[in-house]
């Protein structure tokens, strides 16, 4: 989410109200949590079929080596649109998928963009230029070093800061003419990837300890998205909220630390990898992954079944938040989302009488909710639903969204006036980092706060790298807003 909000260049150092605001309109816009379920049923060709869906019984077995990780930096929609590869007189080799064929050395900056017969690559100098047929292809830097030299810098347009990635860059081609779309994806070692993610996903300055805590769930979670998606997808992470947060190089050095003090340390139960799940802020009634992410059996490992109590993050402002609003606007988003899901008694909602908590989960968070209207109607939605419906600023003309960050809220109907009550900031499954921090803060250790944030799991090494190295660099400055949530693997689409 917040290298979102830095790629639309609103917001650098912000304050957390304006965060917040920011955070709210990307929902309106993206659909965080499970609004992301639709995103997989728009019209997107997807460039191989996907492998017949192979029940996973209980998880994936834990590797035990390093794997590569395929994060998706940005989706180029328009053909001609052009992105900025490689930093001045940075040497760039271009090759096929499989890296087998040199089809191009150039010198950085590197303009490259799709046209209708192929890729154009051409030097911003103007000297070397180049059209390669319509295929994936590889850019990377000439170095075989690991250093700062080998970082590439990537601008996806003019008014996009250019950052710097480890690793390679894949350029694929998604095969819908005639919009020329392609997807922009860095790949590179886990370890790798994980201090940029860190630095995004943490505020700098917070607890060691949360930070490492935060290092094995991100690691789990990318681990359990690289297995889930295998064979299935080109790639396996957005750099966004989507998935996790991805700043690429990074020179947050407690990031940096964290993942070589946690290195290849995963959350394991019975053998199985954990998918570490996380929120900002479980707002004291945590979720079950099998509700919040999705039905798939991986969900349903122990691990991922909420916490007890105490709730650490009862300090956090966005522990307990409320909201008022007016009742048409309500009636008026409701009906809209009636029609937009074919639900015709919501759509014929008349004036609404309450909204009253129908199911609760073990923690009490809400799953399901009732909305009765004066003339008798009775509709019941899902939490999450009903979040949605009331985050549509957009189909009723343009009105301000309602800021709503969890779907755990209670209505109170008052005449032409609805207060909300709402608890948490975002999905609430799994390690809950504004808990994480204030248990960091009370001198627990991250072992004991992901054993806590995951009943029952156990920390595991599942690999050492010593010839793995992470980055550093003075390139990629900016620092996390705010805590974020790790989504689930059908957040995504291929
Ligand atoms: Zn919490």
């Amino acid at each position: 989410m917040r290298l979102l909000c830095r790629q639309m260049g609103v917001c650098h150092r912000v304050s957390i109200t304006a965060w917040l605001v920011v955070w709210c309109f990307l929902c309106m816009v993206l659909g965080c949590s499970s609004a992301h379920e639709d995103e997989g049923k728009k019209q997107e060709p997807i460039l191989r079929a996907p492998a017949p869906e192979a029940p996973i019984p209980n998880g994936h077995t834990i590797p035990n080596k390093e794997p590569d990780i395929r994060i998706r930096l940005d989706r180029i929609r328009n053909r001609g649109e052009r992105v900025i590869i490689g930093t001045d007189e940075q040497r760039l080799r271009v090759t096929d998928r499989h890296q087998e064929s040199l089809l191009g050395a150039f010198s950085g900056p590197l303009e490259v963009y799709l046209a209708s017969d192929g890729w154009r690559l051409k030097e911003s100098s103007g000297r070397g230029r180049v059209t390669l047929p319509t295929e994936e292809i590889i850019v990377r830097a000439a170095t075989q070093d690991t250093g700062d030299s080998s970082l590439l810098g990537v601008q996806t347009s003019t008014n996009q800061p250019v950052r710097k990635y480890p690793g390679l860059l894949r350029l694929v081609p998604r095969g819908d003419e005639p919009s020329g779309s392609w997807d922009l994806i860095n790949e590179v070692p886990l370890e790798s990837y994980l201090p940029g993610v860190l630095a995004g996903e943490l505020y700098s300055g917070w607890h060691p300890a949360t930070y490492d805590a935060q290092a094995i769930a991100a690691r789990s979670y990318a681990v359990n998205e690289i297995l889930s998606r295998l064979g299935r997808s080109h790639f396996d992470v957005e750099s966004s909220v989507r998935s996790q947060v991805y700043l690429g190089a990074t020179n947050n050095q407690e990031a940096i630390k964290s993942v070589e003090r946690t290195q290849g340390q995963v959350l394991g139960y019975e053998d199985r990898l954990v998918p570490g799940y996380y929120s900002s802020c479980c707002g004291g009634h945590p979720a079950l992954a099998s509700e919040a992410i999705g039905p798939n059996p991986i969900n349903e490992l122990e691990p991922l079944n909420g916490h007890g109590p105490p709730a650490y993050c009862d300090e956090a402002t966005v522990f307990h938040w409320t909201r008022k609003t007016n009742r048409h606007l309500i009636e008026d988003r409701l009906r809209s989302f009636g029609k937009q899901t074919a639900n015709e008694l919501l759509a014929k909602l008349g004036q609404l009488q309450s909204i009253d908590t129908k199911t609760v989960n073990p923690f009490g968070r809400a799953l399901s909710m009732e909305i009765k209207d004066t003339q008798g109607r009775s509709i019941v939605i899902s939490a999450t639903q009903l979040r949605r419906a009331l985050m549509r600023g957009d189909a009723v003309g343009g009105r301000a969204s309602l800021q709503l960050l969890s779907e755990n809220i209670r209505l109170f109907v008052d005449g032409n006036v609805v207060n909300i009550d709402g608890w948490g900031f975002g999905h609430g499954v799994g390690l809950c980092q504004f808990g994480a921090q204030a248990m960091a803060n009370s001198g627990n250790k991250a072992n004991a706060i992901v054993t806590f944030y995951y009943p029952g799991a156990t920390v595991v090494s599942a690999y050492s790298t010593p010839e793995s190295l992470t980055h550093s660099t003075d390139q990629n400055t900016e620092e996390a807003q705010a805590p974020n949530q790790a989504q689930s693997p059908s957040a995504q689409e291929p």
